[in-house]
């Protein structure tokens, strides 16, 4: 179902308000790792807005290696962050880890994504399948793109077709990156689906200086979006702040994306 075959025409997800993804239209998604307060979020709106960014990441439940890490602020954080988001007409897209919280985010949320650490959690995708919200599956941390494909069309045969599908990275034997971005699935993914391909180039390299040039890398090969890291000040940031891009940084990404996708 979420093949070419099936659909020739490419999907376009509604997000309501006028923003639209994939199809011709480009999406931008940025914001903190972890959703860490009012003045974070605060600050990360200001920024987008100012650039004319209209989708904020950022992780409340965050799964973390260490059970040590900071592991997010919860609903609350969900709902503060949802009204400061509304108030500026800022969508939302923020990771859900278990069946048991689709019902309590339902209402704070835009995009559902579900990471790479749960991308065939099956019960998980079922369940996602019967919700009339957009859903965004990252691919595996091992995972092959037919992998990402299959996981997709639990959601989409279970009756939601508002997917996106992201590329993050996956682990190789390389270790001069935190994971290998792999460009290939971009241009691969494409062919195979009619879905929005977006790309993770925070995740996929994990390192702060490099996340430019694979997400422009990512935008030449024909993804739908961008999804990336940033803080004001990256270096204190909760989680992931050495492949987030302070505001600077960001501001000059998503002028260059923006140059890139209005030429073509
Ligand atoms: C994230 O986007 O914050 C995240 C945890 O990503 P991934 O699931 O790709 O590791
Ligand atoms: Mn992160």
């Amino acid at each position: 179902l979420v093949s070419r075959k099936w659909k020739v025409n490419r999907t376009t997800i509604d997000l309501g308000d006028g923003v639209l993804i994939g199809n011709g239209h480009f999406a931008m998604m940025a914001g903190p790792c972890s959703i860490e307060g009012e003045e974070n979020i605060q600050k990360t709106i200001d920024h987008l807005k100012a650039n004319d960014v209209k989708i904020m990441r950022g992780g409340v439940y965050k799964p973390r290696s260490s059970p040590y890490s900071f592991r997010g602020m919860g609903i609350d954080g969900l709902k503060m962050w949802h009204e400061a988001a509304k108030a500026a007409g800022i969508k939302i897209v923020t990771e859900v880890m278990q069946v048991s919280q689709i019902a309590e985010m339902y209402d704070y949320v835009d995009i559902f994504q579900v990471g790479a650490r749960n991308t065939q959690n099956f019960n998980l995708l079922d369940e996602l399948g019967k919700v009339d919200k957009a859903v965004m599956i990252k691919r595996g941390i091992s995972g092959t793109i037919d992998e990402l494909l299959y996981s997709a069309e639990y959601v989409f045969s279970g009756g939601n077709e508002n997917l996106l599908l992201c590329e993050r990275g996956i682990r190789t034997y390389e270790k001069a990156s935190r994971n290998t971005f792999d460009i290939n699935a971009i241009p691969i993914l494409k062919e195979k689906t009619h879905l929005p391909v977006i790309a993770d180039p925070s995740h996929g390299i994990g390192i702060r200086d490099h996340v430019e040039p694979v997400a422009l890398a990512a935008t030449v090969a024909g993804a739908d979006g961008v999804i990336f890291e940033i803080h004001d000040k990256p270096q204190e940031a909760f989680s992931d702040g050495q492949q987030t891009l302070d505001f600077e940084e960001s501001a000059r990404l998503i002028n260059k994306m923006r140059a890139l996708t209005e030429m073509s």
